[in-house]
């Protein structure tokens, strides 16, 4: 309850970069608090003053008693000044104070300005007796006066004459024989000097150590408040941390790293053998400048996770660099120190949390850079990966170059279009297709669902997905070419079984509850033998063996609601005029439903379902040749013509509408879907097809047959129509994929119809003719 009251004389400080106030006062006199009064707006209270000095001066009692103390304190006092430099102004002042103040002034004023902690001080001001004040202070002055002779006899030594180490504060606050909250500006005081210690002693280049130490003398005349003080000494926090020198040693095996794709990764062979081969030639070659690895893929198909991986087998630190939606080149490169707010680019920002030069940098989408005023952060990343310039990468707000080339870089991208081809020609891109549904159910049953059980705090003791299950998951509640929905939704499924599991361990401490959660919304299956013992209420005498919750349709439809999505195939096919064509996306394969319909018009043709260029480019060389070849196929209009387009219009359209789509692709499909309109005839249920056309019939080839074959053989199709050039595609397809299809290779349009109708789509002009003569 004691407090200072003290006169505020000035206040000083900014709110930038962080509040930063100095508030210089003089202290008045002691004082009590009697009663408060109030609290808002802000305190009043009637109080006491305690010391009164004259008090003292004036009784009788203690005088002499205290002229002893009050007489060795000032011996002190005198003795630990004069030890000071009295050639410093302030020094001098403050022997001059020693005689001139009185006497019981001095234990407040000298406590303030010799070395003591905050709690020293406080206990001093608490000290209300003034003889207490002088036993207390007398000690403090004793140790300083002992570490200051220390200190001298260490100076002299080396002869070193720094005066600046004397533990006393400048004049101003003496004069005022102030109290300030100053502990906070010594330490930062003591900061620069670690720091600029920290800077001699670290390994940072010959350029770097030079600019730093520019940057300290800078710092050192700087007053606190200004706003530069917190960027310079940040920005040398930053050189300090940076590992210049620090790297992890790489423990390369490649038996070991082959065990450890293994053991992390199902299935992608490919990737994985290409991988070690990029490991194999490290071990051999210690410096490799060798090329950045590229996995490009669709979401989901732990591109990121063999990054990871690999950085696990090098035993490196892994640091992911997100650049999705990056479009300023400063991102990557740092802003200039001369911006409000500069920083670091990602690069050295990922350099800094890693700790080490030579981390495994996964420089996440990278065809998801975008361009804009900023500049271009694919120029920026040229520089990053380029290995005959990254060994002098200079962030514009370090400003010197720093050595990134035994930093190991792997790209991933959904896509290569959209990758900047000067980036693109820098890495070796390596395809990571989409998954076959029996990779999806092992993936699942090796890597996913351990991992979700852990996650959730669950033992397979308590949960059980069956095989079917998970195939349940896999074929209707999602659909993907990578296994993250899968993931979430056993995620799901982990989580309402948490519940479950949880209430059962609360009901067997509380055995009268037995019932809770056995009503017709309990959202597992309980099998048939737990069920009795659990809704038994003899439960408390033997309480129930644990059984796993069994995961089967009717729990997957509590949790995870109704299914998503159905074969709807045969289906959609009831009616001439649609046709399944195979589309691929960034995010994988998907099949694609065509629809063309027919009426009364000037011939015109109308394509709906946002279709790119080169894809209405397709519809109307579809049209053309159907045209040019209504005759030999026997097609009319409804009129009977066989101009097609004569009193017709035609109308196009590729669901889902809201989705861009382009690519020459989907030629074979629009045919198909016409001539089934013009001929009245059905399209195979189970046909899917995918091909460019020409003018005169012929089909070439197109790219990601494996993920559109996927995509079909996910959908349940059976029969795949691909152009004949694209034969070579089918080898990369898993074995028990292709078992399940029929791959129907087609060099020309006729090819493509006779396999899309079922008994063909003959060519009848002719037999007409010949019909006739007989
Ligand atoms: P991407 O980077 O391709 O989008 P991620 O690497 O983030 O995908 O993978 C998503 C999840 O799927 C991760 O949890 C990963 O462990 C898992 N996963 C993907 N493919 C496999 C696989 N072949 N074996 C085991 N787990 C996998």
């Amino acid at each position: 309850r004691i407090g200072t009251a003290a006169l505020a004389v000035q206040v000083v400080g900014s709110n930038w970069p962080k509040p930063h106030y100095t508030l210089l006062v003089t202290g008045l006199c002691r004082f009590q608090i009697l009663q408060l009064l109030k609290e808002k707006p802000y305190p009043v209270a009637e109080v006491e003053q305690l010391d009164r000095l004259e008090q003292f001066t004036n009784g009788h009692k203690t005088e002499e008693e205290l002229g002893e103390l009050s007489e060795q304190f000032y011996k002190y006092a005198v003795q630990l000044v004069e030890m000071l430099d009295m050639s410093v102004p302030a020094v001098a002042k403050l022997r001059r104070l020693l005689d001139n103040l009185p006497r019981e002034a001095l234990p407040d004023i000298l406590t303030s300005i010799i070395r003591t902690t905050n709690q020293e001080k406080l206990q001093i001001l608490d000290a209300v007796r003034l003889e207490e004040r002088f036993k207390m202070t007398i000690p403090l002055l004793v140790r300083q006066i002992e570490g200051l002779k220390l200190l001298q006899k260490t100076r002299k030594s080396k002869q070193d004459d720094d005066k600046r180490v004397v533990a006393i504060r400048p004049n101003r606050r003496i004069s005022h024989g102030s109290i300030t909250e100053d502990e906070e500006e010594e330490e930062d005081h003591d900061d620069v000097v670690m720091l600029e210690k920290k800077i001699r002693t670290s390994s940072m280049s010959e350029q770097a150590l030079k600019v730093c130490l520019k940057e300290i003398k800078r710092l050192k005349k700087m007053p606190q408040s200004m706003p530069e003080y917190a960027l310079t000494r940040n920005y040398l926090e930053l050189m300090v941390e940076l590992p210049w020198n620090k790297s992890t040693k790489d423990r390369l095996e490649i038996r070991a790293a082959r065990i450890v794709l293994d053991n992390d990764h199902y299935a992608m062979e490919k990737l994985k053998k290409r991988v070690l081969e990029y490991l194999a030639v490290r071990q051999l070659k210690n410096n490799l400048k060798g090329p950045i690895l590229c996995f490009v893929g669709p979401p989901g198909v732990g591109k990121t996770s063999v990054g990871r991986s690999i950085a696990k087998t090098l035993g490196r630190e892994f640091h992911r660099i997100a650049l999705g939606g990056v479009c300023d080149q400063s991102d990557i490169r740092g802003h200039r120190r001369t911006y409000v707010g500069s920083m670091p680019g990602r690069i050295i920002n990922g350099l800094k949390t890693v700790g080490v030069n030579n981390p495994v940098f996964l420089l996440d989408e990278v065809d998801k850079l975008a361009k804009s005023l900023q500049g271009d952060p694919a120029a920026a990343l040229l520089e990053v990966l380029d290995p005959e310039q990254n060994h002098s990468f200079t962030d514009h707000y370090l400003n010197v170059a720093f050595d990134l080339s035994q930093v190991l870089f792997i790209a991933t991208a959904n896509t290569t279009a959209t990758i900047p081809p000067a980036l693109l020609d820098r890495m070796e891109v390596i395809q990571v297709p989409g998954y076959t549904q029996e990779e999806k159910i092992e993936i699942a049953h090796r890597h996913l669902i351990p991992k979700q059980l852990e996650l959730h705090g669950l033992t397979p003791q308590q949960i059980q997905i069956p095989q079917v299950t998970t195939l349940g998951i896999i074929t209707r509640y999602t659909r993907e070419a990578g296994v993250r929905a899968l993931d979430r939704k056993l995620g799901a499924i982990c989580r309402a079984v948490a519940v479950k599991v949880a209430e059962g361990q609360h009901k067997e401490a509380k055995p009268d509850r037995a019932e809770v959660g056995e009503g017709e919304d309990c959202k597992e299956h309980v099998t048939e033998d737990a069920k009795p013992e659990s809704i038994s209420d003899t439960a408390d005498l033997a309480l129930p063996p644990e059984m796993p919750i069994l995961i089967d349709f009717h729990a997957l439809k509590d949790i995870l609601g109704p299914p998503m999505y159905d074969m709807e195939v045969s289906e959609r096919l009831n009616q001439p005029g649609v046709a399944i064509g195979l589309a691929w996306t960034p995010l994988g394969g998907e099949i694609m439903f065509v629809e063309a319909s027919r009426m009364d018009g000037e011939g015109q043709l109308t394509l709906t379902g946002q279709l790119g260029d080169v894809m209405k480019e397709s519809a109307h060389l579809a049209i053309s040749w159907l045209r040019s070849n209504a005759k030999r196929y026997q097609l009319t209009n409804a009129s009977g013509s066989f101009d097609l387009l004569d009193n017709t219009d035609i109308h196009l359209h590729f669901p889902a509408g809201a989705v861009t789509k382009d690519g020459p692709s989907a030629g074979v499909t629009i045919v198909t879907c016409l001539a089934s309109l013009f001929s009245g005839r059905l399209v195979c249920s189970d046909v899917a097809m995918t091909g460019e056309i020409t003018l005169r019939g012929l089909v070439l080839p197109v790219g990601g047959i494996k993920d559109k074959v996927l995509a079909a053989h996910r959908a349940g199709l059976k029969r795949i129509i691909i152009p004949q050039r694209n034969e070579k595609d089918l080898e990369e397809i898993a074995a028990h994929v292709r078992q399940d299809l029929t791959f129907v290779l087609a060099g020309c349009l006729d090819e493509v119809l006779n396999a899309a109708f079922d008994g063909g789509f003959a060519v009848k002009a002719r037999l007409g003719h010949l019909n006739s003569k007989l």
